[in-house]
């Protein structure tokens, strides 16, 4: 039984980017659903679009995306020939929706020349109908990165930019392989701001190995030099026997549950400190951003990226292994490249498997993402109370007596102090989580 705080964040607990979570879809969802799915989207419904770039050229030990290491550029340039495709089979099934939102992630869309960012853009500019003032979003990888790119970026319209940085330390940078000086993350942000890209993100992550709260507060205090919009504070979700380059990171040095609550609460204490408004679980954005409006004002919600503004109701994922959200279900594309690319070369839509959403999914996943989001969830405005729910209100006793939930009525409030401990009770509402053989991240 579990008794303690640190016993309680150290239960593996999805981090709840999607319910159900990626490892109940099945293959009885197929590229018939998927077409079905998108004809009966409603009329003029906005979407996002995200676009996967599966390869990198050194490889973090650290990372958990889906991801290749690659020394030459002949595959990324036949991924994208195929990528071009992709989009063109997918745009005449759209039509009549706006884009509001494009963000490109992966592995690193900075692997790019320069040139193929222009040719990627203009291809869904052609597939697709964006709305005047879309977002566009990419995720980068400032080691090495050219002026050429950042100008081929903004060309393109890039108006976010999100960062990785991870730490500054170099013995935690030595350790997670991932060599990134602050002076090259700084020339990265000006060029990027020289150029026009006004809004930027910096991911950083704590529970790394040689973390000690003195080089996460060191970490930060040179991030906060670069002023981004948002910071992105994540937990490194530490699973060796599922990605099996995480057995490079030296486990003696990774901090334990505790100390990963420490740094959490820390990073937590100096941003806020700094006038960040803590969005979510992990995000943290000035109160003028969008993402902190969107806090404020009840919009907000959880993508696969971690939080959004950006209200589209359905979002399509486009390249290997990419997830759509839509209003009937999720739907993965086929992860492995040679797969992916035999159905996008048959015109076909190269989907793996998916999950279509039953009304108790809709349910608990409306609940789950509102206390993801706001750490609060009133369950009359599902049209519950406490009572329809008596199991999970008996697995939330041990969470009630820590401390970790208060219930009144049928509000469940996470208090700010217990704000690490909100995927705990979110997993409490999860119907799968019990038959699940899938092995999670820790809570903190
Ligand atoms: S650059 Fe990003 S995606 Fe590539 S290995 Fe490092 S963390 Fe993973």
């Amino acid at each position: 039984m579990m008794n303690t705080r640190v016993d309680l964040f150290s239960a593996r607990v999805p981090r709840y980017t999607s319910y159900p979570t990626a490892p109940h879809f099945h293959p009885g969802v197929t590229s018939a659903t998927m077409r079905e799915w998108l004809a009966n989207l409603p009329e003029g419904l906005p979407l996002s679009l995200y676009l996967h770039i599966p390869f990198c050229d050194t490889l973090c030990w650290f990372c958990g995306c889906h991801t290749t290491v690659v020394n030459r550029y002949s595959p990324v340039q036949s991924y994208l020939q195929n990528l071009l495709a992709e989009i063109a089979t997918m745009g005449p099934l759209v039509k009549g929706h706006k884009v509001t939102h494009l963000h490109w992630g992966g592995g690193s869309p900075t692997m790019l020349a320069p040139d193929d960012v222009r040719k990627v853009k203009k291809a869904l500019d052609e597939a697709f109908d964006f709305a005047p003032d879309a977002e566009f979003a990419v995720e980068i990888d400032p080691r090495g990165m050219k002026q050429e790119m950042i100008t081929a970026l903004a060309e393109c319209g890039l108006n976010r930019a999100s960062i990785g940085v991870q730490d500054f330390d170099p013995k935690v940078q030595k350790a997670i392989n991932r060599i990134q000086p602050y002076d090259e993350t700084k020339a990265v942000v000006d060029a990027l701001r020289a150029a026009g890209v006004a809004s930027l993100n910096i991911d950083l992550i704590y529970g790394l190995p040689h973390q000690t709260n003195a080089n996460v507060a060191r970490t930060i205090e040179l991030a906060l030099t670069l002023k981004p919009q948002r910071f992105a504070v994540f937990g490194y979700a530490h699973v060796p026997h599922f990605k099996k380059h995480m057995q490079l990171i030296p486990e003696d040095a990774l901090p334990q549950a505790e100390e990963r609550f420490e740094q959490f609460e820390l990073a937590h204490s100096l941003l806020s400190s700094a006038g960040y408004v803590a969005v979510g679980l992990d995000h943290f954005a000035v109160p003028e951003d969008s993402m902190a409006i969107a806090m404020k004002d009840g919009s907000l919600q959880r993508n696969f990226q971690g939080y959004t503004s950006d209200d589209a109701p359905a979002l399509i994922g486009l390249g290997a292994s990419s997830i759509s959200a839509l209003p009937q279900g999720y739907v993965q594309n086929k992860p492995e490249v040679p797969e992916w690319r035999k159905d996008v070369e048959a015109g076909e839509l190269p989907v793996a498997r998916g999950i279509a959403l039953s009304e108790d999914d809709k349910l608990r996943r409306g609940i789950i993402e509102k206390l993801m989001c706001f750490l609060e969830v009133d369950l009359s405005a599902f049209g519950k109370s406490t009572g329809d729910f008596p199991a999970e209100m008996e697995a939330l006793a041990p969470l009630i007596q820590e401390g970790f939930v208060v219930v009144d009525g049928a509000v469940l409030k996470v208090p700010q102090t217990a704000r690490a401990a909100v995927r705990l009770v979110a997993s409490v509402f999860d119907s799968y989580l019990a038959k699940s053989k899938a092995v999670h991240a820790v809570a903190v």
